[in-house]
Parts: structure tokens; C-alpha cells; sequence
């Protein structure tokens, strides 16, 4: 058995698998794989351990034809064709329950830092622009006693909504398909529409997966009814906002400051006019990229190409 794994992630994976007298080939440059590559290196592959740069579509699929099972290195999974998959018999898994409070806790730094204006005063003191003690500069605002709206209150977002809520006495509001009884018991949290969410809210979280029921939800309509300029923060993915939408709202002082681990696309032009506002913080797509969290990953996307190999249950699959 024959598995490629598309780019360099934490060894305990390929331990895994070479445990199991699985063949294991990588792709190990610092950059990721052509279209051209992957097609080459998978066409003989059972398994794939692929990442969100990898489109996983029909056409790969019929280029392997003794393909068995894909292991997304991610909780999302929308640079795969599930339907195609489906079709073809082959499994499908994702790494849920590693990563929620590394990625929570990024959106946590985001939000804290914008509000603090972090990344205008680091380059006050990098530019030798630091003069004096201030009495009236980069004056933020606090987070204590603030309402956050939570946009999709799953994993993630209930890890967020736990540390703003019992950290910083935050009222919650979410937006979510269902009722989170847990988070509403605990955490005092609300579900809400999604005006109500869009015009209470003093920071705005986005948790929810790219679907396209959530394509570009945060657009112009979106902006122009946050009534308290609030801070809007997205570790989930850039198209679920519209950003020509969101450098209008950023302009016009709709929001307050924006921090941003995903945009569209990915990776993000230095020409991109996000960058030239003061209150933006862009990281390069980091949410779970702790020592921690990506091994633990890569012992799930292994478990799963596994399983998927020996025709059980994996133990993530996506449905
Ligand atoms: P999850 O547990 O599946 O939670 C998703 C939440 O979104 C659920 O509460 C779901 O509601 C809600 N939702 C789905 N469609 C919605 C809609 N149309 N309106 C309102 N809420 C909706 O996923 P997760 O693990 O928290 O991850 C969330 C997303 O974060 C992933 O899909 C991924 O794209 C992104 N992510 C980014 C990073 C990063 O590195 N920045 C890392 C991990 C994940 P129900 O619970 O009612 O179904």
C-alpha cells in the first residue's frame, strides 16, 4: 500500500503508517505541489494525506484509479469534491477535535491585538517613531464586559466563546443552525439572527465553514448594519467575506479594525489594499499551527488514511 503525503507535516504521521508497513512517499520542497506534481506522484497512491492547496477533484480522482481514501491535513474540506468521492467509493476524513483551541486561541490574539492597535504600535517603536509616553495615543478599547457575536458556534467557536465569556466577562451572541445548550447553560450565550448579531455586537468572530449558504455573507448589506463599529475577526475562510466589501466598511469606519488569518485568495497580494489600513491585522492562514496541535493532526490524518485502507470506519470521516 501506497500513500503520498503532499507536503512536509510532523513525522509522527509517516511513524503511523510505516508502523503498518505502509509505503509512504512525500513531497518535502518548501513550497506546495504543482497540479502537474500531485497528478504524478498520486496516480499510483491508495491513500493521500492532502492539504487545503490540493483540489481533490474528478480529475484527480480518475488519475488514481486505485485511489481508497483521502485524509484532509484540515478541519475544512472545501478543496475537496465529496460528491466526486462519494461516486467512486472513496473515504474522506479531517482532523475535528485537534485544533479548536488553537485556532480559538488565534482568533483571541487577533482580536485582542486590533484592539490594542498592537501591529501600529509595534511599528511605532520599529520606525524609532517613539518619542515620549502619550497621553492620548493608540488609545483601543476593551474586551472586558463586551458583547462578541459569534458567527458558527461550533468547535471553534464555542472554544472562543469559553475564553472571552470566563475570561473576559464577554456577553456571547451566536448564530449557529441549531441551539448550543451547552454553551447557552454554561456561558450565559444567546443565539440570534443574524441582524441582531450584526447590530450588537462590539466584535465579531466568523467560525462558520465556507458553504454557499455563507459565500461572502459578510458584505456590504452585512457591514451597513453593524451599528457599534465593531471589531471583525475570521479565522474561518476569506470567501466568506466579500473583501471589496469589507475595505469599504474599513474606510468608512463601519467596522472598527479587522483581523484576518484567511483571505481570498490565499496567498494574499502585498498589493492587496487590506494591507494599507493601520487598524488590519492578516496572518498567513496560522489557526492551527502550534507544535501541539500539528502533531497531533498528522497522528489523526494517519489514523484515518488507516483505516480508510483497511476498509473501516474512519475515525474523522467527512460525510
Ligand atoms: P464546526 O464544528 O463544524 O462548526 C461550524 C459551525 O458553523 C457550526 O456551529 C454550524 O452550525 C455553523 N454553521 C454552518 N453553516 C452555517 C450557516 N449557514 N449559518 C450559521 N452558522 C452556520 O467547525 P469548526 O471546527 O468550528 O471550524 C469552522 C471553520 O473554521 C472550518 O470549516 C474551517 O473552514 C475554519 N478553520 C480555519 C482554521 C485556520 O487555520 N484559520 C483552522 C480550522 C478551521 P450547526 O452547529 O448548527 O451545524
Amino acid at each position: 500500500m501506497k500513500v503520498l503525503i503532499t507536503e512536509k507535516i510532523p513525522s509522527s504521521a509517516k511513524t503511523i503508517l510505516e508502523g503498518q508497513g505502509v509505503e509512504v512517499i512525500e513531497f518535502t520542497e518548501d513550497r506546495p505541489m504543482t497540479r502537474e506534481e500531485l497528478l504524478t506522484m498520486a496516480k499510483d497512491c491508495q491513500g493521500i494525506i492532502s492539504m487545503l492547496s490540493n483540489k481533490i477533484d474528478k480529475e484527480l480522482m480518475e488519475a488514481c484509479p486505485q485511489l481508497k481514501v483521502v485524509a484532509n491535513y484540515a478541519v475544512g474540506f472545501d478543496n475537496i469534491d465529496l460528491a466526486a468521492a462519494r461516486e467512486r467509493g472513496i473515504k474522506v476524513g479531517n482532523t475535528p477535535n485537534t485544533l479548536a483551541e488553537t485556532t480559538a486561541e488565534l482568533a483571541l490574539s487577533l482580536m485582542m491585538s486590533v484592539a490594542r492597535r498592537l501591529p501600529e504600535a509595534f511599528a511605532n517603536v520599529k520606525n524609532g517613531e517613539w518619542k515620549r509616553w502619550l497621553a492620548s495615543g493608540f488609545l483601543g478599547r476593551d474586551l472586558k464586559g463586551k458583547t462578541l457575536g459569534i458567527f458558527g458556534m461550533g468547535e471553534i467557536g464555542e472554544a472562543m466563546a469559553y475564553k472571552c465569556a470566563r475570561g473576559f466577562d464577554m456577553k456571547v451572541l451566536y448564530c449557529a443552525r441549531s441551539p448550543k445548550k451547552n454553551a447557552e447553560e454554561k456561558l450565559g450565550a444567546q443565539k440570534v439572527d443574524f441582524d441582531t448579531l450584526l447590530q450588537e455586537a462590539d466584535y465579531i468572530s466568523v467560525h462558520c465553514p465556507l458553504t454557499p449558504e455563507t459565500l461572502e455573507i459578510f458584505n456590504k448589506d452585512a457591514f451597513n448594519k453593524m451599528k457599534k463599529a465593531p471589531i471583525f475577526i475570521n479565522t474561518a475562510r476569506g470567501k466568506v467575506v466579500n473583501q471589496v466589501d469589507l475595505d469599504e466598511a474599513l474606510k468608512s469606519g463601519k467596522i472598527a479594525g479587522a483581523g484576518l488569518d484567511v483571505t481570498e485568495p490565499e496567498p494574499l497580494s502585498p498589493e492587496s489594499p487590506l494591507l494599507k489600513h493601520a487598524n488590519v491585522l492578516i496572518t498567513p492562514h496560522i489557526g492551527s499551527a502550534t507544535h501541539e496541535t500539528r502533531t497531533n493532526m498528522a497522528a489523526l490524518a494517519a489514523q484515518n488514511i488507516m483505516a480508510g485502507l483497511l476498509g473501516e470506519k474512519l475515525p474523522a470521516e467527512v460525510k
